[in-house]
């Protein structure tokens, strides 16, 4: 199973935004690109809404039969480890390893030295196609830096090789995911993780690395571009100087997680795309749901009523509602505005506020962030939140649609 140049994370909190987003991967493909959706949910969101993994599946198969999706598409477990990955064996085709929790974990002795045998070419001077310096890696380095990620790499051959024993191997696509850790992986950190993926069979066909800088939830990208467009680059050369090297597939490409709304780095990135022919994978981060918001809210009545309340609700639950995304998001409570304001507030007030288009005077990405953070109040209204979203489709869908077409496919793909 192939993913594509190009794939794009989809999947929505609530399940009702298949068709709306699938809508613009349709109009990506008309205006000439083609994109793969891979419909996504992590453990965290399905325990904190309530959900399952069949239901993201089922989900996933509606939408592509009510727009008539021809192309491949697929269902991700999302940050998954040995301990969760059985619950999403049957609904998934695409497996994200998780293995962040393991780098720095002490490898075995004879793991590190074999390690270090095998690829005693990367020893001495390294120069890699694409990169203008060459790197000097010592013999010490090099064990440095295996003893670092060799433990985390194995961990991950251990849950594909549990996958495919359940599932067969070729029959899903394989993602390694480092990026939860404090500290960006330089360019021989990235070249030593991929030789150790290698290592252990592990056909990965994307790989997501810590990036310098922050990429918070839902909100444009908080750090030096300069830095991030050369790491970025730097990436796509390790890789295809990986993939030549060690055997991985040729497929092999970037994973950006957190990636949507991080409109300041698309630029540059298209740009590194574009020199090296690359492909790339970009996770979205549940932004979907504040879409429904913003088209409840626009739509006024009952559904400007609800956003007002889930707004009022997250304001009074933000420690408990922050508390699972305490690191990938940052509030200043200084910031927001009081609810008895937002009480007179109507809807294109609220829209405005919510919705991420830095050149609006009253977009506010504290407002913004709690919001993203605040679904489980939503989840809790249950049928009326649900039922909402039902009464007010069209608005919501307009919405959706645009949010991935015109913010996120175009300036990365097309324009
Ligand atoms: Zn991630």
């Amino acid at each position: 199973m192939k993913l594509g140049k190009y794939s794009f994370g989809i999947g929505d909190r609530f399940g009702h935004q298949g068709k709306a987003q699938l809508a613009a991967l349709v109009k990506a493909k008309e205006a000439g690109v083609d994109v793969t959706p891979v419909w996504n949910k992590s453990y965290r969101e399905h325990r904190i809404i309530g959900t399952k993994p069949g239901d993201v599946r089922a989900e996933a198969d509606a939408a592509v039969a009510a727009c008539g999706w021809t192309g491949a598409y697929f269902v991700d477990a999302d940050h998954i480890g040995l301990g969760n990955v059985d619950q999403f064996i049957e609904a998934s085709d695409f497996f994200t390893l998780d293995v962040a929790d393991f780098i720095g974990r002490p490898a075995e002795k004879v793991d590190v030295d074999a390690f270090v045998a095998k690829h005693a070419k990367l020893i001495g001077t390294l120069e890699i196609e694409g990169i203008g310096k060459a790197f000097e890696v010592g013999e010490a380095d090099l064990k440095v830096l295996a003893a670092k990620y060799v433990a985390a790499v194995k961990e991950a051959g251990k849950i594909y090789r549990h996958i495919a024993s359940k599932k067969g191997a070729g029959q899903f696509v394989t993602e390694v995911s480092m990026d939860e850790t404090d500290l960006p992986q330089t360019p021989i950190e990235m070249l030593v993780i991929l030789a150790a993926i290698a290592d252990e069979g592990i056909p990965a066909q994307t790989v997501a690395p810590k990036f310098s800088g922050r990429f918070n939830k839902g909100v444009d990208y908080v750090g030096d571009r300069e830095v991030f467009a050369r790491e970025f680059e730097q990436d796509l050369a390790v890789i295809a100087y990986a993939v030549k090297e060690f055997g991985l597939p040729a497929e092999l490409k970037l994973s950006v997680h957190s990636g949507s709304d991080k409109f300041s780095i698309y630029e540059p990135i298209q740009r590194a795309l574009r020199k090296f022919d690359a492909g790339l994978h970009l996770k979205t981060a549940g932004t979907t749901w504040l879409e429904e918001l913003i088209g409840l809210a626009s739509a006024g009545g009952e559904g400007l009523e609800i956003a007002k309340e889930v707004y009022r609700a997250a304001l009074a639950r933000m420690e408990e509602l922050c508390g699972p995304y305490a690191t990938v998001i940052d509030i200043k409570p200084g910031k927001l505005p009081d609810p008895e304001v937002v009480a007179h507030w109507d809807g294109s007030l609220f829209a405005q506020a919510l919705r991420h288009d830095p050149f609006c005077a009253y977009y506010n990405h504290h407002f913004r962030q709690l919001l993203h953070v605040g679904y489980k109040v939503a989840a809790e209204m249950g049928a009326r939140f649900t039922g909402a979203l039902e009464q007010y489709e069209d608005t919501i869908a307009e919405h959706v649609t645009t949010n991935i077409y015109d913010r996120h496919i175009r300036p990365l793909f097309l324009d």
